[in-house]
C-alpha cells in the first residue's frame, strides 16, 4: 500500500531560532518574507508580488520547519499538504483537493482574523512533474488547478497567500511552475556544514540529561554528511542507549553508538524519551 503522509496543519508556532545552522537559507527567506509583507509600497512601486518559494535540497535538512517558521514570521495561518497524498487520487479528485487548500486558508485566514496564509506542499514534485512525453496525465488536472489558483492570487486582497513548497528534484518540475509569477524565488536547503550539525545538535539535547563529559563538537565531527533528521536521531537513539544502560545521563559512547547505528539506517523500537 502507498503510504500517504498528512503534514498536520495545526498551528505553527515554529520560530526561525528553533532551525539549526541553515543561516543563509534562513537569511533569504527572511529577507524574501520581509520584502513580501511591504505590500503598499510593492503596489505604489508595481512590483510584481512573491507568489512561491521553492524550497530545494536533500531530505530531512529543515524544508518543512521553515515553512513553518515562516508563517510564524509573518503571523500567517499555515495550510500544508503534501504531493503523496495525491498518488492514486482518481481525475478530478487532486484538483479538487488543490481548491480546498486555498478555500481552507482563505477561511481559517477570516476566522483568526490574520491577513496572510501561507500553503505549503511538501514533496510538489509528485503533482508538479515535468508534463512531456503523455506521462502523468492524471495529475495534468492537479497541476493546473495548482496554476490556475497563483494565478489568481492577488496581494492587494486580505488574506494575502503565500504558496511554499518544497522538492529535492528540482529538476523534474515542470518549467510552468518555474515562470515569473509563479515559484520564482528558490532556497537552496542544504546539507548542514559541522557549525549547523553542531546547532541542531545542540538543539535537540535541550531537553535530553547529557554527562559533562560529553563534546557535541566531537559529534558534529563525526556526523559529517547527516542531516538535521539523522542528527535528531543520533540524539534520540544516544538517549535510548542511556536508559537501556539505567545510566541518569546520555555519555560520550552512546552518542558514538547512535552515530554509528543511524549511519547503518537501522531503526530501533521507538522510545519516547520525553
Ligand atoms: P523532507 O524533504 O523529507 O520532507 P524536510 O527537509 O522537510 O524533509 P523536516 O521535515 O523539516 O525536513 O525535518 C524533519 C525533522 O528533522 C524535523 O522535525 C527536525 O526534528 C529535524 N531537523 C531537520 N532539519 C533541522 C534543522 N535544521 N534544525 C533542527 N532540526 C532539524
Amino acid at each position: 500500500a502507498q503510504e500517504r503522509k498528512r503534514k498536520k496543519a495545526g498551528p505553527a508556532k515554529l520560530t526561525f531560532e528553533e532551525i539549526g545552522g541553515q543561516e543563509s537559507a534562513k537569511q533569504e527567506l527572511q529577507e524574501a518574507l520581509d520584502f513580501m509583507v511591504r505590500h503598499e509600497e510593492i503596489k505604489q512601486f508595481g512590483i510584481r508580488p512573491i507568489k512561491g518559494i521553492l524550497l530545494t535540497g536533500p531530505p530531512g535538512t529543515g524544508k518543512t520547519l521553515m515553512a513553518k517558521a515562516a508563517a510564524h514570521y509573518t503571523n500567517s495561518v499555515f495550510v500544508a499538504a503534501s504531493g503523496s497524498e495525491f498518488v492514486e487520487m482518481y481525475v478530478g479528485v487532486g484538483a479538487g483537493r488543490i481548491r480546498e487548500l486555498f478555500k481552507e486558508a482563505r477561511t481559517r485566514a477570516a476566522k483568526e482574523n490574520k491577513d496572510n496564509a501561507i500553503i505549503f506542499i511538501d514533496e510538489i514534485d509528485v503533482i508538479g512533474g515535468k508534463r512531456e512525453g503523455g506521462q502523468q496525465r492524471e495529475y495534468d488536472q492537479t497541476l493546473n488547478q495548482l496554476l490556475t489558483e497563483m494565478d489568481g492570487i492577488y496581494s492587494t486582497e486580505a488574506p494575502r497567500i503565500l504558496l511554499m513548497a518544497a522538492t529535492n528534484r528540482k529538476e523534474m518540475l515542470d518549467s510552468a511552475l518555474l515562470r515569473p509569477g509563479r515559484f520564482d524565488r528558490h532556497i537552496q536547503v542544504d546539507l548542514p556544514d559541522k557549525k549547523g550539525r553542531m546547532h541542531i545538535l545542540e538543539l535537540h539535547a535541550n531537553n535530553k540529561p547529557l554527562h559533562d563529559s560529553v563534546s557535541l563538537e566531537k559529534v558534529a565531527e563525526e556526523s559529517f554528511g547527516f542531516s538535521g533528521a539523522q542528527l535528531e536521531s543520533v540524539m534520540n537513539e544516544a538517549a535510548i542507549y542511556a536508559m537501556r544502560e539505567s545510566k541518569k545521563e546520555i555519555e560520550q559512547r552512546h552518542l558514538s553508538m547512535a552515530i554509528d547505528k543511524v549511519m547503518l539506517g537501522e531503526r530501533t523500537d521507538r522510545v519516547s524519551t520525553e
